[in-house]
């Protein structure tokens, strides 16, 4: 007969859960970078706090996102492409008018045409919810394949990051031990508060309410903004005579917007989209986005790296925050993969300092750029109106200004990292 093992003293503490990279929240860049970087064959766990399958829920999210070109190639180099439940739709001519609602929109307008620069689309408008959904799916694939490891959802207790690694601990299961720990936690980025990392920020005073609506004619692919003095409304084109709205207002208007009745709302959402569609349906659904912008001052940390929302965010009106979010995932991917396929040390200083050289001063720019076309258009003073109205007029009449501006919405560069050129790590 054996003898009984006598009994603990205290309960044994979990073998942890070792992993390259602990990469916290799953949002659209977070699922990006742990897809990447298990493709790869890097060993990573993805956590969150929210189970991702709630995302896909038709009321979590109004948004549909502008998908520059580069993103799209990343996407369909990590295979989250082909999972799209729906063909996204194509965006060829982006218009641009200044203008107001007593007076109608100004005739000179800037004028984007994807045929001068050889047809490819700028871009492909995709529903958040898609998104999410094939984000989902590639996700569970790469799980399937024991390729990566979700703790989803996930409550995390401590944070520790020394010189030798970094464990994040969470309630009910093995903490995790990673070499790198990837904070795509979103603009409240409690990773970024833990290690004191200070931001730049200021509050627009303004919501973006953002939904759907038909309407009778065909969008052409056309993207179309307008820039009015309470902030831009953009219609941008969906499949089918179906377009997404982003409609920025100040604060107060846009809490007063949302009270509205549907009969209310549609007439007044019906005079910012003008009549070039036709008549137009509000599909059901509003949803209202407090509008800002932030940069952080540094983005690592010891082995901690920055990325998406929880190092920038800026005004929508360029639609490109998740696109420079996904070309920060292109350049951490990258190096992470090169670093862990030598057998060294991936969250080293050399690492994180060429990950933040590499999309510190194009976020920043982006950031300026969107807050400059914010201020000068959300001024109704007629002297400014006059000066943007003729500036916009000469940029559109300057060829090789007006295609440089579409290669640059496009995402294309002169070096770009391998996902951004569809090629896989
Ligand atoms: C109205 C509007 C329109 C926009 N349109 C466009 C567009 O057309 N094109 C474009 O490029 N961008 C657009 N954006 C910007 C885009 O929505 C954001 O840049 C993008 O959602 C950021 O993604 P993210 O993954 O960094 O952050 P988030 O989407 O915020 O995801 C963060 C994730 O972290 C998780 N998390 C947070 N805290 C913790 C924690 N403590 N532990 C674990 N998990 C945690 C959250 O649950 C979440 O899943 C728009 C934004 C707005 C407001």
């Amino acid at each position: 007969m054996s003898t009984p093992h006598p009994a603990p003293l205290s309960a044994p503490h979990p073998a942890p859960l070792r992993a390259d990279v602990a990469v916290v929240g799953l949002g659209p860049v977070g699922a990006a970078l742990a897809i990447a970087l298990a493709q790869a064959g890097v060993s990573v766990v993805g956590l969150d706090r929210a189970d991702p399958r709630v995302f896909e829920d038709p009321g979590f999210d109004g948004r549909a996102y502008a998908v520059a070109l580069t993103s799209q190639k990343l996407l369909a180099a990590i295979g989250v492409w082909r999972h799209l439940p729906a063909p996204p739709q194509a965006m060829v001519e982006i218009r641009t008018t200044d203008g107001d609602l007593a007076r109608g929109p100004s005739p000179l307008f800037l004028h984007f045409d994807a045929a001068e620069v050889g047809g490819t689309p700028f871009g492909w408008m995709v529903e958040a919810r898609h998104l999410r959904l094939a984000l989902n799916a590639r996700m569970a694939e790469l799980a399937a394949e024991g390729a990566l490891r979700l703790v989803a959802p996930a409550a995390i207790t401590r944070v520790e990051r020394t010189a030798a690694a970094a464990t994040v601990e969470r309630a009910g299961g093995p903490p995790i031990r990673a070499a790198l720990i990837a904070a795509c936690d979103g603009r409240d980025s409690p990773l970024r508060k833990q290690a004191g990392i200070a931001e730049t920020g200021w509050d627009y005073g303004v919501d973006a309410i953002v939904g759907a609506l038909a309407h009778e004619l065909p969008h052409r692919g056309t993207a179309q903004e307008r820039f009015l003095p309470g902030g831009v409304f953009a219609l941008l084109p969906l499949a089918g005579n179906h377009s997404a709205y982003v409609w920025c207002e100040r604060r107060s208007v846009a809490a007063t917007l949302m009270g509205l009745s549907d009969t209310a709302y549609a007439r007044e959402l019906a005079r910012r989209a003008g009549d070039h569609l036709g008549a137009i349906t509000p599909l059901p659904g509003r949803w209202r986005y407090p509008l800002g912008a932030t940069h952080v001052h540094r983005y690592t940390d010891t082995r901690l790296a920055l990325v998406g929302d929880a190092a920038h965010r800026l005004h929508p009106l360029a639609g490109q925050a998740l696109n420079l979010g996904w070309r920060d995932v292109a350049s951490l991917a990258e190096a992470v993969v090169g670093r862990v396929r030598l057998g060294l040390d991936c969250a080293d200083a050399e690492t994180l300092a060429a990950y933040q050289r590499a999309r510190r001063a194009e976020n920043l720019a982006m950031i300026a750029f969107t807050d400059a076309m914010h201020r000068l258009f959300s001024n109704a003073s007629p002297p400014l109106r006059l000066v943007r109205r003729l500036g916009l007029a000469a940029f559109n009449a300057v060829g090789p200004l007006r295609r440089g501006a579409m290669r640059a919405a496009m995402g294309e560069r002169a070096r770009l990292p391998a996902l951004l050129a569809g090629r896989p790590l």
